[in-house]
């Protein structure tokens, strides 16, 4: 096994400390176990490259018996629990999260190399928070009632009605930008309907998954409920595949998302996908540009712009192209590159070198199709994987930094002439995750929006997400939603009962 490198870093909690100090394995049927194989995997802080600690390598046999464990939680005790009780569980497992954010933020920060700060301001509270919004649905999801005719039995009467029972057993695999938020995305909703979950998260950050299972079995979750494989594609592939799992909800890349749909064949197994995004942010020459400049740069910016809605198409109208994009290059170029540990950090470094890598190489080669850099366009230092934040202009929309999702800091930006429109530039994409308009027009902002092919449309802001909202994508950027009362019909079936009153 690979020497363990706990961070000495004096800001890291001594219980964060302590719990990278040993092996992480598996979370099956509310136990911890080790990969059939033995085989376990490093993980590394992005800021250093150092190892933090090894966690279980699970593959498709894991997967099999974590898939058996949520099955028979399913068909177990949990399928006795009352909605009540389903919702003072969830209730409690969102204040738990509350108590231990700064931990959970510290976890994610190094696994991730996001900021502690924003993790815990902005992905930890939302965590606690789904849970408990999810905690009062439990309580709420209801059937109907139905006046039926079946009109070739005239003069009889019928009792008709619609029950939502869950789904059972779910799969759900997730990214490494946002690790723990997007298993919250899946987690709450999926419990509160009364399902069972297998997790799959990213392989370069299992661990907040890990410390969640902890936390949730600490708040009296029955065995098996909730169960945590962590390991490579192959896990993933594995649980998209499973004839024994009904509902696969997937947040990734575009290209995996199509993988998935294929192994989801066999059984016809629902699925959900929440996948990449272009999203454009469309800047009118009214826009109030003191709230416009900072907000669409932090809209590229947030989270090293490794966000599935990151802004990274800036459209800006012509009258103001040039003041406008040197406003956005000083607000890049001034912002604080850093480790996530270090509160002052704006910017962090990528997740790993492959997305080092994969970034700069899109950078080269927008500057060699004949962008330009505003600012940015190189790699920050030579320990950890920091890119500087990027505005590239002259840039044409067959390259392919406009063109595909980059994932890192960067963005490009691109005149329109206000008697064309903006509207076939912003929707000239295969994606449809999200976007934003900024202008005071009150009129041509909710105009625009109706206009703009995608699931979220921002007006004079960008990522600006609730979980009473629903999200999702247009396009390629997925199917179905989640979040919101939409996730609920997502993990719920159907059922049509009808009585003859004989
Ligand atoms: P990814 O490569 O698609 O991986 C996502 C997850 O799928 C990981 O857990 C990955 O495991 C797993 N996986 C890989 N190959 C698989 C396979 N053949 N079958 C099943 N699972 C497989 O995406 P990523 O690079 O981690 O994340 C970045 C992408 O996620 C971006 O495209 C981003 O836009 C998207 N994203 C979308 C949203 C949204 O809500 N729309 C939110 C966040 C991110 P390993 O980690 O072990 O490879
Ligand atoms: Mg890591």
């Amino acid at each position: 096994m690979t020497e363990l490198l706990v961070p000495t870093d004096a800001a890291v909690l001594p219980q964060v400390r302590e719990w990278l100090s040993r092996p992480r394995g598996l979370f099956i049927g509310g136990t911890w176990t080790d990969a059939a194989s033995g085989r376990t995997f490093a993980t590394h802080d992005p800021a250093t490259g150092q190892v933090l600690t090894e966690v279980a390598h699970g593959e498709a046999v894991d997967v099999d018996r974590a898939v058996r464990a949520a099955r028979k939680a399913f068909e177990g005790e949990w399928s006795l629990w009352t909605p009540a009780q389903r919702q003072r569980l969830l209730f409690r497992i969102g204040e738990a999260i509350y108590e231990h954010a700064e931990e959970l933020a510290q976890l994610e920060a190094l696994d991730n190399g996001k900021s502690a700060a924003v993790a815990q301001a902005v992905d930890v509270t939302w965590v606690a928070e789904l849970f408990q919004y999810y905690a009062g649905w439990a309580t709420k999801i209801e059937g109907r009632t139905i006046p039926v005719s079946v009109p070739w039995a005239p003069g009889t009467q019928w009792h008709a009605y619609t029950l939502r029972e869950p789904v059972g057993v779910c799969g759900a695999i997730v990214p490494w930008n946002f690790p723990l938020l997007m298993a919250a995305f899946k987690i709450p909703v999926a419990l509160t309907c009364g399902n069972t979950v297998v997790l799959k998260p990213a392989e370069d950050t299992p661990l907040t998954a890990l410390r969640l299972a902890e936390i949730m079995a600490e708040c009296g979750l029955p065995d098996g409920v909730f169960n945590v494989v962590t390991g490579y594609g192959d896990a993933g592939a594995a649980l998209a595949a499973h004839d024994d799992v009904d509902k696969i909800a997937f947040t990734g890349s575009t290209e995996v998302g199509k993988l998935i749909v294929d192994a989801a064949k066999g059984n016809l197994k629902k699925v959900s996908l929440e996948l990449g995004g272009k999203s454009p942010q469309v800047v009118y020459a009214d826009a109030n540009l003191d709230l416009a400049i900072p907000g669409t740069a932090s809209g590229f910016l947030f989270n090293h712009g490794q966000t599935c809605t990151s802004g990274t198409r800036l459209l800006v109208e012509d009258k103001i192209f040039d003041e406008f994009t040197q406003g956005v290059a000083e607000v890049a170029a001034a912002s604080k590159l850093g480790p996530g540990l270090d509160r002052t950090s704006e910017v962090g470094p990528l997740v790993s070198q492959t997305q080092l890598d994969r970034v700069l190489g899109y950078v080269d080669q927008g500057l060699r199709d004949g962008a330009r850099a505003l600012t940015g366009g190189r790699r920050h230092g030579d320990e950890g994987y920091y890119v500087e934040p990027t505005v590239l202009v002259d840039v044409d929309s067959s390259f392919s930094v406009y063109r595909e999702e980059i994932f890192g800091p960067v963005v490009v930006a691109t005149p329109f002439n206000a008697e064309q429109g903006v509207v076939a530039a912003a929707n000239d994409t295969p994606y449809g995750l999200a976007a934003s308009v900024w202008t005071r027009d009150v009129t041509k902002a909710h105009r625009t929006a109706r206009q703009i092919k995608a699931g979220t449309v921002w007006i004079n802001c960008h990522n600006a997400f609730d979980a009473a909202m629903p999200f999702g994508g247009f396009k390629q950027s997925g199917w179905g939603r989640e979040l919101g009362a939409s996730a609920i019909d997502a993990y719920t079936e159907q059922k049509s009962v009808n009585a003859l009153l004989a």
